[in-house]
């Protein structure tokens, strides 16, 4: 190319970009005509002239930019008119020459791409979210004439994120953030693997350097210690392929590092909990092999359940075809194993842009690109639905990012929650005394339990009662971290009130037995307890009797004056007994063995660390407090006990289809809950349903036992107790 020495002599710095054009151009003679080659070189010269003296921030010459945006397309295998609107992406909206020129020089479909990209980024905003939103919206317009502009966007933004580091820190948070949010998913979206994930790199590490290096150097060394164990995988799936007779590229391949940390979030787990960072992939000839291979892996090493994707019989929404499968190798050590074939492989790391040459030529064009087109046009739809470009966004986003849920509040404020996130999780989002006294929510104006996952779209309101308080089992369904931190920080609040409520009532019960109460003890008494007790404050002492760790009949004999405590237990009357109302707290239990619900007769115990433990007075467990009768409480059901109790029945049936669903019908049909269900198959056609139900009281159990009777499938029935 003669015609490259002009620049070599115009402009000193020309030299280095001068070379980078002919490297791009020694690329493009692998796929296009020398034709097109040329054209190419031609908007070289003329995006060099048109950026003449200008340079980028970084110093180097401003041509150099638009250079290596065009190498990304010419690495995806992008026609000739993509290149050249690359090349000449920002001319007209950083120098003067104006569209019509490019028009006559390169024709007007490289002058409209050009155009489609500038309009992407020229308008002045009032507010961020409002500048992203109408930029979003710009795209999706551009995209919906020429989606190749958007390919062009993309291989542009990538340039300015690898090239990020020369701009101010105070800018990359915001150009970071918008890359991860908006640019990687429509980069996956569209399928183009390999540009996403160095764009989520990058965002990764611009937006949290300091978590990304860390990440980074933990991979590297767990790499090291990992290698043998990986490199034996490999080597014996590769024999057992080749025994087989089966051709294949075996790669080696590891999570990026923005996905391990997404799995790190989202699970809210250590990386050393993160097990299938390594894997395998598996490139093969045809499909039929695919499934051969995966026969093969699962020969070697035992799959891990629940694991295996089937994406070649169905396909991801952006095309992506591949089976999936997670190996337990030696020492417990997971890899993930993608088998697909080298089309498949091609197009799960160009997306769309894979046989964008193919269809120039007039070819059908790909699924991936038909389905693009179905996407964009969706979007167009939802942008005339909407009524501003920030509502618009906000629906995009919902569209892009599968791994998250939108719902709404009663106001219609929209919420983001993770993917998996309950009805507790909204409720510590909205706010943490929402979240601290939720019952249950209204979720498209249906009563749902707190547990519930929520779906994107769904309104969702919060029910709340004075009442409430914060329950443990929240922690095994709740997902977000703020949940879980606010969960734990109210239980652990609660605990010690509820603990210095309960120890109070427990003492004055134990002095009513002395016929005394707290009243009338003088301050002298009380000081002298706390000096023998060696305790500070008086709720501290009763603290301690709430959590068991004092008994309550020995502070009030010291409190009253008895001098030693051991003399032995008073008789109490059952009207001094403390009333039991269920919504103590933490610090009053219910034994799992007999599970007592009100109205049962029950006993209590101090049990140390863990407050009053409840049990039914016929359980078995209760024969070995026998000979600590210092331990036992007098415990009655208070008349407004109030709350859900877990009990046990046992139900045996007909064992015939659908008997589980009507003893569920029952159980519903009384406003009982189960939690929990086992069947256990007799001989022929006996089974036994050992179910635990919610239920209120024993009068509620009582009716549900005798409608469950009533099942013509139902032979016996009945509770069961230590
Ligand atoms: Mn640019």
């Amino acid at each position: 190319m003669a015609s490259s020495e002009a620049a070599v002599t115009s402009q000193p710095a020309g030299a280095d970009s001068a070379t980078r054009a002919a490297d791009l151009c020694a690329l493009l003679e692998d796929y296009l005509e020398p034709r097109q080659v040329q054209t190419v070189y031609k908007a070289y010269q003329f995006g060099a002239a048109a950026h003449e003296g200008q340079r980028r921030l970084s110093g180097e010459p401003y041509i150099t930019h638009p250079l290596a945006v065009a190498r990304t397309l010419a690495e995806m295998g992008m026609d000739a008119e993509s290149l050249c609107a690359a090349i000449l992406h920002d001319v007209i909206e950083d120098t003067p020459t104006a569209q019509a020129e490019i028009a006559e020089a390169f024709g007007s479909d490289v002058a409209q791409l050009v155009d489609g990209v500038s309009k992407l980024t020229q308008i002045n905003f009032r507010s961020k979210a409002e500048a992203q939103a109408e930029n979003f919206r710009k795209m999706v317009l551009a995209m919906s004439q020429d989606i190749r502009v958007i390919l062009i966007k993309l291989a542009d933004r990538l340039h300015n994120m690898r090239t990020i580091f020369v701009m101010p820190p105070s800018k990359r948070g915001r150009i970071a953030r918008e890359t991860l949010e908006i640019y990687a998913p429509i980069a996956q979206r569209l399928g183009i693997n390999s540009v996403r994930v160095e764009l989520e790199d990058l965002g990764f590490a611009a937006l949290y350097p300091m978590r990304y290096r860390v990440l980074k150097e933990r991979i590297r060394r767990q790499r090291g210690s990992q290698r043998e164990m990986l490199d034996t995988i490999r080597d014996s799936l590769a024999e057992s392929l080749t025994q087989a007779g089966i051709e294949a590229r075996i790669i080696g391949r590891e999570k990026h590092l923005w996905s391990i940390y997404q799995k790190m979030r989202s699970k809210q787990a250590g990386f050393e909990d993160i097990f299938d960072v390594y894997g395998f992939r598996i490139v093969v000839a045809d499909v039929d092999t695919c499934y051969r291979v995966l026969g093969h892996c699962h020969g070697l090493y035992k799959p891990l359940p629940g694991r295996m994707k089937d994406y070649i019989a169905i396909p991801k929404i952006n095309g992506y075809q591949s089976l999936h499968t997670t190996l337990l190798g030696p020492r417990r050590i997971q890899a993930e194993v993608q088998i697909r074939t080298a089309e498949m492989d091609r197009v799960a790391e160009a997306g769309i842009a894979a046989h964008w040459l193919y269809k120039d030529a007039g070819m059908a064009s790909s699924a991936a690109q038909t389905r693009a087109r179905e996407w964009v046009h969706g979007l167009m739809e939802m942008q005339e639905s909407a009524g501003n470009s920030i509502e618009f966004i906000e629906n995009v986003k919902i569209d892009l990012r599968p791994d998250e849920v939108y719902v709404f509040t009663p106001n219609g404020d929209i919420m983001e929650l993770p993917k998996g996130a309950t009805v507790v999780d909204f409720a510590y989002a909205v706010h943490s005394d929402i979240g601290d006294a939720c019952i249950a929510a209204n979720i498209d104006h249906r009563l749902a339990p707190l547990r519930t996952p929520l779906e994107t779209g769904q309104t969702v309101e919060i029910i709340t009662a004075r009442v409430a308080r914060p329950n443990p089992a929240w922690l095994d369904f709740t997902v977000t971290a703020k949940a879980r931190a606010a969960i734990r920080h109210s239980l652990k609040r609660l605990q010690g009130a509820e603990a210095e409520e309960l120890g109070r009532r427990l003492v004055a019960q134990a002095l009513s037995a002395l016929d005394l109460s707290l009243d009338e003890m003088s301050s002298a008494q009380i000081d002298h307890l706390l000096e023998t007790l060696g305790v500070e404050r008086l709720a501290e002492v009763f603290e301690q009797v709430g959590l068991g760790q004092r008994m309550p009949w020995l502070v009030a004999r010291r409190l009253s004056g008895a001098a030693d405590g051991t003399a032995e237990l008073e008789q109490t009357d059952t009207s001094g007994a403390l009333s039991i109302r269920g919504n103590e707290g933490a610090v009053v239990t219910f034994a799992r063995c007999c599970r007592p619900i009100p109205g049962d007769p029950i006993v209590g115990f101090a049990s140390a660390g863990r407050g009053v433990v409840i049990h039914h007075q016929s359980c078995n467990n209760i024969r070995e407090y026998r000979n600590h009768p210092e331990k036992w409480l007098d415990v009655q059901w208070d008349a407004i006990a109030e709350g859900d109790y877990p009990v046990a029945i046992s139900i045996e049936v007909m064992n015939n289809r659908g008997v589980l669903a009507s003893v569920a019908a029952v159980i519903s049909d009384l406003d009982s809950n189960i939690d929990g269900v086992e069947i256990e198959e007799k001989e022929g056609m006996i089974a036994t349903m050992r179910l635990v139900l919610s239920v209120r009281s024993r009068v509620h159990l009582a009716r549900i036992m005798r409608r469950l009777r009533g099942l013509s499938a139902v032979l016996r029935i009945h509770r069961r107790r230590g």
